[in-house]
């Protein structure tokens, strides 16, 4: 199936971790129990296993705006949806190598550092940490991976309360709401290292924790920055404004 097998991120996707040829050429393996078909219904039940060494990192995905789409994690520029309750297993064009190839940008991409990912206009593009493992590059701003699955989500304010549950069961992983847009998020969490390798590495419950003590702060941080954002704007056209009237006289 596409959906399983598609490229999860375009070698030259703009928020890839790794710019291929100048990546650090370390291929480490990791052991991997979901990758035994014996070991299939464990997946089925939890989809986000423990692993014995999975690399936890950020990464963003964007959720489906139509109906049929709308339970979707989609990989923001292939378009491609990971599949749910199964891992997202990379894909890559190229003949001459299985994913993620040292001298390509194919791959999942995740980063340690959310404040390093890149976003795109879409007010539909969430955050969330992925575990990474199989076959693993590991570049200057992060790793790609054969194999991947979510482990939890962060859906902006524009996100409904239905959709997030919908996600939620479909992925079988927590999926968080927040009153601050992502990428606003990933942008403070990259501030505060310890709070987001806390977020990045903490258990669901850890997690449920944190955001929920935090939250008030963070949107009162960035309601803020955006009163400090306006008041800037409004004294540059006040100014503007002034500037015409005396160029007029
Ligand atoms: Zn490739």
């Amino acid at each position: 199936m596409e959906s399983r097998a598609g490229p999860g991120d375009p070698p030259r996707r703009r928020d890839g971790p790794c710019p291929g040829a100048r990546d650090t050429r370390r291929t480490v393996s990791v052991t991997v129990p979901p990758l035994d078909p014996a070991r299939r219904d464990v997946l089925d039940v939890a989809p986000a296993p423990d692993l014995p060494h999975p690399i936890l990192g950020w990464r963003t995905w964007r959720v489906g705006r139509r109906a049929q789409r709308r339970t979707d994690l989609i990989a923001p520029l292939a378009g491609l949806p990971w599949p749910s309750r199964q891992p997202m297993i990379a894909f890559c064009a190229s003949p001459t190598h299985s994913p993620p190839g040292d001298r390509c940008g194919c791959g999942l991409y995740a980063v340690p550092d959310p404040g390093t990912l890149d976003w795109g206009p879409s007010d539909h593009e969430v955050l969330g940490v992925v575990a990474l493992w199989g076959q693993i590059v590991e570049g200057t701003r992060g790793w790609r991976a054969s194999h991947g699955y979510p482990r939890f989500v962060v859906t902006g304010p524009g996100i409904a309360e239905e959709q997030r549950a919908a996600l939620a069961r479909r992925y079988g992983v927590p999926v968080h709401r927040a009153d601050v847009p992502p990428r606003t998020l990933a942008s403070l969490w990259s501030e505060d290292r310890a709070v987001a390798d806390a977020l990045r590495q903490g258990s669901d419950a850890d997690v449920a924790a944190l955001l929920a003590a935090e939250m008030p702060e963070w949107e009162r941080r960035w309601r803020a920055e955006q009163a400090s954002t306006e008041a800037r704007a409004c004294r540059r056209s006040r100014w503007h404004s002034l500037r015409s009237v005396l160029q007029g006289r």
